[in-house]
């Protein structure tokens, strides 16, 4: 009963997918059934008046959305669009949704891979209708035809070729980062990275791998020392939240089940910056520090890895300059991001050569381009800066057309100036001035402010230092998600915004763009660093800076409530309490 069900819908399913490319008029369909050679037709008779009745009136045509990649950037504006105003198409490789900031937990069994993933088809189960996914690798962007050139890894047709091609009006792209090796040579050969679902999955058996190496009859003290050296190379919040967890792995099981080896362990971070921890309050670098010299792990800052080998990782002192060989048995990179070949090769497509990241506008579109988006680790925003537009600005302002400003005819513009340009604000709060009078103050040197009456000198004068605090939003799942959710909503209030465009309108052309919505605002709330033996350290809005125990619980709870699913939180929780319980496990699957 319960397959018959299943075939029952799976076959109302696909004849509601037949149909669905509407306007065809699916008179009749022939199904080539290629086990038995037979043809099984299938009239649609729910239609007749197709044929002798009046022409239906045209309905307009849904434009056409095609997202590029499942990660937080894709996901977040796929949940959030209203996916029946668009014909959307997703394409991806990977046919699930990872939680990222899990993943060092996965690389010691702390959680399992499968508690941090949801698949995409269930996270858009209520949308199925209306957005279409094909599992694929993008290969090309061609921004000239609005088509892009996929190639998939599992289905291809009878003459063996899986590419295809999809054509759109409207492209976001949300295809991430891969690794940076900064071409060191031999990183590519030796090193783990921890990027994906499958690079956790690798180190987990690695790191068993090495402890049963250790373990076997013919190792030498030498070489168990060697093999029980865990080399990681990157002190960013990665590379730290991975030692942390390999620590604790070690620590609280390993020792355990193999106890005759424990004392050839060892722990190592190499960074190439003063400090692990670098993005981070250094408050919090330092508590990171003195944690970790506390357990007993080698904090190498000021290290630069030149070369890896077999057996070795050849590493420069910054400061001295000399050369140092040091043996390892499992290595991890985690010293940056880089850019996807095919984004690069987009680039160079669109005049933005030799850059790290596609440059969009505020409004997250691609520059120089027609309807592409770029949201998440691909892209990067270039803020207009004030100076740029400091002229047009100033006619903007003067209403009467005087020549100068009044303090009144500069504050009715504030609003559409801060919007526009967000440096201004956080130059005003960096300076401690209270009021656009002190910032204009401080450039003529006027103590009566109230009568202030400034010329195009002096108004650029008082803001020629706003752009040094221009800001560039960091590569976050954080950052990906709110830009996501953003494009979305944009998308969803695209006809409304026409008639009805939002601020700032006064500037609504500076720059060269013209645009209907507010620019994109990235909210930081702030960011957590868990550092082992139940300790975290956690970065919170308003300059706030919390360590130790009970910022772990906030991780837990902060992490458990981020989860995209309640089956995955479920699952993420009860992995953690199995952990508490039983500890991790070890069996080398
Ligand atoms: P991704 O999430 O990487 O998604 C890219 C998508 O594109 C994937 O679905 C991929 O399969 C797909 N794709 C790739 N190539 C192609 C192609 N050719 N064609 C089609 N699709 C393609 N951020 C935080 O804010 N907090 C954290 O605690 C945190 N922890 C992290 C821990 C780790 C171990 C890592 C690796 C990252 C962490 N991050 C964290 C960063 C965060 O994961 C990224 O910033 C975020 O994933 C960026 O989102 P995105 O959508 O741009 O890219
Ligand atoms: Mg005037």
């Amino acid at each position: 009963m319960g397959f018959s069900f299943f075939a029952s819908r799976a076959a109302a399913r696909f004849l509601e997918d037949v149909r669905r490319p509407a306007g065809v008029s699916t008179a009749a369909l022939l199904l080539t059934a290629a086990s038995g050679g037979g043809i099984v037709a299938y009239a649609d008779s729910s239609r007749p008046e197709e044929a002798s009745g009046p022409p239906q009136q045209d309905v307009p045509k849904k434009k056409k959305v095609v997202v590029l990649g499942t990660g937080w950037g894709g996901t977040s504006f796929l949940k959030n669009l209203d996916c029946s105003r668009y014909d959307v198409k997703v394409i991806s490789p990977r046919n699930y949704f990872a939680f990222t900031p899990l993943l060092p937990s996965v690389t010691c069994g702390t959680v399992e891979a499968r508690s941090i993933v949801e698949p995409i088809r269930r996270m858009f189960e209520k949308k199925n209708k209306d957005v279409a996914y094909y599992e694929a690798e993008c290969f090309k962007i061609d921004a000239t035809k609005k088509a892009v050139h996929c190639r998939s890894a599992i289905g291809t047709n009878l003459d063996g070729n899986g590419d295809f091609e999809v054509d759109y009006d409207y492209l976001v792209v949300a295809l991430g980062a891969t690794v940076n090796t900064f071409n060191t040579p031999g990183v590519m050969e030796h090193c783990h990275f921890l990027k994906e679902v499958e690079d956790a999955q690798k180190i987990r058996k690695s790191v068993l791998d090495c402890f049963e190496k250790a373990s076997l009859p013919n190792i030498s003290e030498e070489e168990k020392r060697k093999v029980l050296h865990f080399v990681v190379i990157g002190g960013g919040p990665t590379g730290v939240e991975f030692t942390a967890e390999l620590h604790d792995f070690l620590v609280e099981d390993l020792v355990k089940i193999y106890p005759a080896i424990q004392e050839f362990v060892k722990i190592t971070i190499i960074q190439s910056g003063e400090h692990i921890l670098n993005t981070f309050d250094e408050r919090i670098a330092a508590f990171a520090e003195t944690k970790f010299q506390r357990d007993g792990i080698e904090v190498n800052t000021g290290f630069r890895v030149l070369k890896v080998s077999d057996d070795f990782i050849t590493v420069k002192n910054k400061s001295t300059g000399g050369e140092i060989l040091v043996p390892y048995g499992m290595a991890i990179w985690s010293a940056g991001i880089g850019t996807r070949p095919v984004i690069t090769d987009f680039m160079n497509q669109v005049g933005q050569a030799k850059r790290r990241a596609l440059a969009t506008n505020e409004w997250l579109r691609v520059r120089e381009t027609d309807g592409v988006y770029a949201i998440g680790d691909c892209s990067s925003i270039s803020q207009r800066k004030i100076m740029e537009d400091i002229s047009t600005i100033f006619k903007v302002a003067d209403k009467d057309n005087s020549g100068t400003l009044t303090l009144k005819e500069i504050s009715d513009i504030l609003e559409d100036i801060c919007i526009r340009y967000p440096q201004v604000e956080l130059y005003m709060k960096s300076m401690h001035m209270l009021d656009i009078a002190d910032l204009i103050a401080s450039g003529v040197g006027d103590s009566h402010k109230e009568s202030m009456v400034v010329d195009i000198e002096e108004f650029k004068k008082a803001l020629c230092h706003v752009d040094s605090q221009v800001k560039t939003v960091p590569a976050t799942a954080q950052v990906a998600a709110q830009q996501g959710y953003y494009l979305a909503d944009c998308f969803n209030k695209m006809d409304h915004c026409k008639e009805h465009p939002e601020g700032p309108l006064r500037l609504s052309g500076s720059g060269g763009d013209h645009h209907n919505f507010r620019p994109f605002r990235y909210k930081h709330l702030g960011q957590f660093a868990p550092l082992g033996g139940e300790q975290a350290a956690a970065e919170l809005p308003g300059d706030w800076v919390s360590m130790g125990h009970s910022t772990q619980w906030l991780w837990y709870s902060v992490y458990a409530s981020k989860q995209v699913s309640w089956r995955t939180r479920v699952l993420v929780v009860s992995d953690w309490t199995r952990r508490f319980i039983f500890g991790r496990d070890s069996s080398r699957i």
